[in-house]
């Protein structure tokens, strides 16, 4: 069968290849996978800069946003025809993998399909354990490549708002830093939580991400006419900034920019070693005496998964169309690797594997 792959720390090294068809245990389900969504992880990977390929091989099968239909389901509790999403990381015994926390992993020896040292799901068909595919109603399957990107941002919004329910006071704005998937995703969210949202980007009010963004009710700040350490004298309190750009430069800003008993939710990866000059006395200083909380947060485990597909449906209803939109471009297998390059407006890259 047909797969696409990377080698590791070889930049631009994505091509097609023909692998073997897996084999089922009996206790996996045969899965057929249908589509396959492209992030900055697949783009970082093929880039050199992030990945690692399983130890029996010297490429990485990409591919980690997945939708697949069960082909057939062995001895497992689930039915041919059921659309199924994978999990993405791997258990390796820690005591937060044995309770289903892949996400917290301790143990650091954690895998992840189509990041690190295990294949993705960018081909034709997997074999899987139950334990690691998550059903989804087939009304959502021309969206579901968006479960994992949406998991991510359900547990970066869960973790923030356990942190921000420390204080009584509500949420007045909350402001999230890049209009890529993940962002308008995490916006999505805040508005279905009804949060006065805030998606702060530098491109133009032409560009389809403003009117995605005003869609749901939440409005677009142009950061190249307002600085992000401006944004407080234009909205008040920040009490909440999730990061999703990526760019450490603004994670830091954000830090300053955060009002009063603010969470900031870093969720952009950076690969770079770019160094930057700040006042450590001024962020020491502002964070104590402003309760500030700043987080990392990275994977999702199915719980997130799960709830990922919850809100999927519900903004399917409240904003019918809008999750479509998201999906700029569709490639086939054989286009793969051209999906792997940005191009100014696209939004999210979906490779069809049917
Ligand atoms: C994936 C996560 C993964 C992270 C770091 C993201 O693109 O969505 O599942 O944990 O990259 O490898
Ligand atoms: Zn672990």
């Amino acid at each position: 069968m047909k797969a696409g792959i990377v080698i590791p720390s070889k930049k631009d090294s994505g091509q097609l290849i023909e692998i073997a068809m897996p084999v089922s245990s009996g206790s996996q389900a045969f899965v057929q996978l249908l589509e396959v969504g492209i992030d900055g992880t697949d783009i970082e990977i093929n880039r050199g800069e992030y990945g690692e390929a399983p130890p029996e091989d010297d490429f990485i099968v990409l591919g980690h946003e997945a939708v697949g239909q069960i082909d057939d389901p062995g001895t497992t509790k689930l039915s041919k025809g059921d659309l199924v999403i994978p999990l993405v990381r791997r258990p390796d015994g820690c005591v937060n993998c044995r309770s289903g926390r892949t996400d917290m992993c301790i143990g650091g020896n954690y895998r992840e399909c189509g990041i690190r040292g295990a294949h993705g799901f960018l081909r034709e068909y997997i074999v899987e354990e139950p334990d690691f595919l998550v059903p989804a109603p087939k009304e959502l399957q021309t969206i579901a490549v968006l479960v994992e990107p949406m998991s991510i941002a359900t547990k970066g919004t869960e973790q923030a708002m356990e942190f921000h329910n420390r204080s009584s006071s509500p949420i007045n704005s909350a402001v999230v830093l890049g209009a890529g998937p993940l962002g308008l995703l995490t916006a999505a969210l805040l508005r279905l939580q009804h949060f006065n949202t805030y998606v702060l980007d530098i491109v133009p009010r032409s560009s389809p991400k403003v009117s995605l963004i005003e869609t749901i009710g939440a409005t677009y700040l142009d950061g190249r006419e307002s600085a992000l350490t401006t944004l407080p004298q234009k909205l008040g309190n920040l009490d909440l900034i999730v990061e999703a750009t990526g760019n450490s430069t603004v994670a830091f800003q954000a830090i300053s920019a955060l009002g009063v008993n603010g969470v900031l939710c870093l969720m952009g990866v950076s690969t770079g070693e770019k160094p930057l000059e700040i006042c450590a006395d001024c962020l020491n200083m502002q964070m104590v005496l402003g309760n500030k909380v700043v987080f990392g947060t990275v994977s999702s485990n199915r719980g997130h998964f799960e709830r990922s597909i919850e809100s999927l449906v519900r903004i399917e209803e409240k904003w019918p169309g809008w999750l479509s939109g998201l999906i700029t471009r569709r490639l086939r297998l054989d286009e793969f690797a051209e999906g792997l390059h940005p191009t100014t407006d696209n939004i999210k890259t979906v490779i069809k594997l049917t």
